[in-house]
């Protein structure tokens, strides 16, 4: 393929999706900056043609399937084919058990498992039609259970067997599929977390890091360069695989 490759990120007005928006148009994909308002993309999309990239700023909501539709169209009619997806879209309604509400429920299923679900259905047609994709999937260690996150971490564990299903359904077209599982990324969804346990957002970073192999907690480019890694080339024999990024060994 010679002419430029278009991605998808999802989430991409902030935080890891942003980062890896600005990555993949740094390895040269004119990226679709989508989040929930169309207008929240701004910075990224700025960032993107500040270094000489082509960007767009779709506003989806990556749960609503009329909206998914249209905007990957929108993305295919503006950019060209989106042969690279990125579901990272996500959010967090923390609680235990016995104090979790439906919604609280039913609203992180939808994001993080329909949301995605959505997303991969629509852009798999490009793919296909072009031979050659790749899908990451954003998980967590909190797969592997989390207090207070019954929600999450099933829909993160349930983002693991959905990857290696696409993985064995796509891979004849050329089309891989790949979870990330971070650790403990610096964001604005674990600066909310400290910020609902009363604790400083800074001595909430040093704790974990303590805890953390390498000493230090993520920051969003070290999951942007390990997305850079799997929808590259070099990636094409490595599919429905859950690739940790947590700063030490997990799984
Ligand atoms: P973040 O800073 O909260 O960013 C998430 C983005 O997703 C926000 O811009 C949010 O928009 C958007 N979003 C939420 N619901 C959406 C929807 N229905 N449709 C479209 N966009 C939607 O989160 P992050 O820390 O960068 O996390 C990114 C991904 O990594 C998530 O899937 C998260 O679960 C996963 N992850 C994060 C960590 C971590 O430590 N940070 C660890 C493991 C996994 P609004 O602002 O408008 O809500």
């Amino acid at each position: 393929m010679t002419e430029t490759r278009v991605a998808i990120v999802t989430g991409a007005a902030r935080g890891i999706g942003a980062a890896t928006a600005v990555r993949l148009a740094r390895e040269g994909f004119a990226v679709a900056v989508c989040d929930l308002d169309e207008a929240s993309c701004g910075a990224t999309v700025q960032a993107i043609e500040k270094n000489g990239g082509r960007a767009l700023a779709v506003g989806v909501d990556v749960a609503d399937a009329a909206l998914v539709e249209a905007a990957v169209a929108r993305v295919a009619a503006e950019l060209g084919p989106p042969v690279v997806l990125v579901n990272n879209a996500g959010i967090i309604r923390d609680n235990l058990l016995f104090k979790m509400s439906d919604d609280d429920w039913d609203s992180v299923m939808s994001v993080h498992l329909r949301g995605a679900f959505l997303m991969s259905r629509a852009a798999q047609a490009h793919m296909t039609q072009q031979g050659w994709g790749r899908i990451v999937n954003l998980s967590s260690v909190s797969a592997l259970g989390n207090r207070g996150q019954v929600n999450y971490s099933a829909a993160k564990a349930g983002l693991q067997g959905f990857t290696k299903t696409l993985a064995i359904e796509l891979g004849r077209y050329g089309v891989t599929a790949n979870a990330i599982a971070p650790g403990f990324i610096a964001t604005e969804m674990t600066a909310a977390t400290a910020a609902r346990m009363g604790v400083d957002f800074e001595d909430f970073k040093a704790a974990a890091a303590k805890e953390i192999p390498v000493r230090r907690v993520g920051v969003p480019e070290d999951i942007a360069g390990t997305v850079a890694f799997l929808v590259s080339d070099d990636a094409s024999f490595v599919t429905g695989q859950v690739i940790y990024v947590a700063g030490g060994p997990r799984a």
